[in-house]
């Protein structure tokens, strides 16, 4: 049986490592062309460091389609998704597109390698800033703070909300992604994947 001695010291390590998984939750945002082309790098990275939350990354990059390419999901799931985002985006506005005439593709996984090549065009569209945040909860209070993926939807006083008026219609008739400012990691993992992905070791700077 271990001592009392050695239960109370698992418990304190239990404990600080609990403490620096939640003090250093991570995750990466990426300052769209859109938010760079229109000067919003400041008030954008001013938002995430008043709410308290720590940039411990941060650079200008001009991405190329093969980064891009790591950066998006490849899952069947995650491609379907965004193919049938463009059906019902069509079916609630009531506007019939002829897919296969119109882009050559038969289903939702087809559309949604042609969406995500859309995205991919306009990621590599002009210099992006990427920045890795950190703080308790940092992947879901980074998302409330950007707020609605679909900008139309997302509430004033988030960046999406306050900046940005794009709509899916809109991107779909005109055959591009929907300009939305930001990327956030979505999840823990996600922000893990991506983190490792946009920056280096050395990049990510350790301070109090
Ligand atoms: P991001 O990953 O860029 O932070 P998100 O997590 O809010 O956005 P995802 O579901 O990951 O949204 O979609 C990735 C991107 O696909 C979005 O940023 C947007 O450009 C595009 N997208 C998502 N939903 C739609 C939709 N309904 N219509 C058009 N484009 C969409
Ligand atoms: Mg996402």
């Amino acid at each position: 049986m271990p001592s009392q001695k050695q239960t109370s010291k698992e418990n304190s390590n239990k404990i600080q490592t609990l403490y620096k998984k939640i003090k250093k939750e991570r995750t990466l945002v990426l300052l769209k062309p859109d938010a760079v082309e229109r000067g919003l790098i400041g008030e954008i990275i001013s938002r995430f460091e008043k709410c308290g939350l720590k940039i411990i990354g941060l650079g200008l990059v001009k991405p190329n389609r093969k980064l891009m390419d790591k950066h998006y999901p490849k899952t069947k799931e995650w491609i379907e998704n965004l193919g049938n985002n463009f059906f019902r985006t069509c079916e609630e506005n009531n506007l019939k597109i002829d897919v296969k005439k119109e882009f050559n593709v038969n289903n939702a996984y087809e559309l949604g390698l042609l969406v995500r090549s859309w995205l991919i065009d306009y990621m590599c569209s002009g210099p992006i800033v990427k920045i890795a945040i950190e703080g308790p909860h940092a992947v879901e209070i980074v998302r409330k703070i950007v707020g609605h993926t679909l900008p139309y939807k997302a509430q004033p006083g988030t960046i999406r909300g306050d900046f940005s008026i794009d709509t899916p219609i809109l991107a779909n008739l005109e055959k591009r992604a929907i300009k939305n400012l930001i990327h956030a990691s979505g999840s823990k993992e996600e922000a893990e994947y991506e983190i490792n992905l946009w920056f280096t070791k050395d990049e990510l700077i350790d301070y109090n």
